[in-house]
């Protein structure tokens, strides 16, 4: 039977092998294998793609929000407010710095959470909104703009997911105080191994980030340090490999889009529900995602036919066992609640060729007209 992945990688490497082989080379014989000229080059790059002046290589994207948050102050007793919607790293890294996350309900069509609720999650220990641009698909970001700047809060983008995607013209990045990416293998830009970066115009925060991310280094040596900081460097093989792949990332963005579009007229008539983009955004489809209510048994004849599909995300942040002291009962949220048991990924890559659509197509066609 043959197998059609949820992504795949290694038919992307396929087509971009003699590329990333050449620059694995050129690491391997400089010597330089942490935080050298590639990394450097990859922020500047990156930089330039998002739109801001700085650009710093962490970890992974996790760490990217984590430096970011720590290097605000934030800790405890502070609040901030985001999607309940999202993979936990997004909450995690807030409860991790002792903060509490404040979640509002989603959007039943875009995913994204509702801003129109932002204002009833106000209060005094409000410190941050945190928007996640969920599934590739920017969100709200005038509105949280706006709402920040009535209260001095600061806006950090979760852009994990969405590096490429626009919102009113212009890519996501640089709209919030910082924003974050990941370059988890599966994600649009994604390395061989983890990775992650925050932009900003902010040159201060850059300065703290890039002192943060060894150990609180001062400017004066190594060995000098004026902070308690983390050890989360980017290496020069991932950067130089992610480099390769920037190169590539629009015409990624842009087959996935095309992909997607077939998606979009090929399950119109039936039962579910297909992405919604409001007309003043570019989706990039890190996920592309459908809801129904028969999930699992659709899931299920995928899965007999060789067809790889997830549930995205069966829990939402809110009800996650570890968050039981935060007090969210079942129907707090219930959009995000709904949406939980019924989304779920359908295979989308910039590799998918007609043939293997045209499959997935066909055996959800089956599934609801029989
Ligand atoms: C992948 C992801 C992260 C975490 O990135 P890692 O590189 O895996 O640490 C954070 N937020 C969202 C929305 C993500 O999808």
């Amino acid at each position: 039977m043959n197998r059609t992945p949820l992504l795949d990688l290694a038919a992307q490497y396929r087509g971009i092998g003699g590329e990333i082989q050449e620059a694995m080379r050129r690491v391997l014989e400089s010597g330089r294998y942490i935080l050298g000229p590639e990394v450097k080059a990859l922020e500047e790059e990156v930089a330039a793609f998002s739109g801001t002046r700085h650009g710093i290589g962490v970890a992974n994207g996790t760490d990217a929000l984590l430096l970011t948050l720590d290097a605000w102050g934030i800790g405890p007793g502070d609040e901030v407010i985001t999607s309940p919607f999202t993979f936990f790293a997004t909450a995690e890294v807030i409860s991790r710095l002792g903060a509490r996350p404040v979640f509002v309900d989603i959007d039943p069509e875009t995913y994204l959470f509702d801003v129109s609720q932002l204002e009833q999650k106000y209060t005094p220990r409000t410190r941050v909104i945190l928007p996640v641009h969920i599934f590739g698909q920017p969100a709200d970001l005038d509105e949280v703009r706006a709402s920040a700047k009535d209260r001095g809060l600061k806006v950090l983008e979760d852009a994990a997911q969405a590096i490429g995607a626009e919102y009113k013209g212009r890519k996501v990045g640089s709209f919030g105080d910082a924003a974050t990416y990941s370059f988890f293998p599966t994600k649009n830009l994604g390395g061989y191994g983890d990775g992650g970066m925050v932009v900003t115009d902010d040159e201060e925060l850059a300065e703290r980030l890039r002192s943060l991310r060894v150990h609180g280094r001062g400017p004066q040596s190594k060995y000098h340090h004026i902070d308690i900081g983390y050890n989360s460097r980017l290496d020069e093989l991932q950067a130089a490999a992610l480099r390769v792949k920037l190169r590539h990332l629009e015409a990624w963005n842009e087959a996935r889009r095309e992909k997607a579009r077939i998606y979009d007229q090929s399950l119109a008539d039936l039962p579910v529900v297909t992405p919604a983009v409001p007309a003043d955004r570019k989706h990039i489809y890190h996920l592309y995602i459908i809801r129904t209510r028969r999930r699992e048994e659709l899931m299920e004849h995928l899965r007999e036919r060789g067809i790889a599909t997830a549930a995205y995300y069966p829990v939402p942040l809110h009800l996650q066992e570890v968050y039981r002291d935060l007090g969210y009962r079942e129907g707090d949220l219930p959009v995000a609640e709904e949406v939980s048991r019924q989304a779920m990924a359908l295979p989308l890559g910039p590799e998918l060729d007609q043939v293997t659509q045209d499959g997935v197509i066909g055996a959800i066609r089956d599934f609801f007209l029989g």
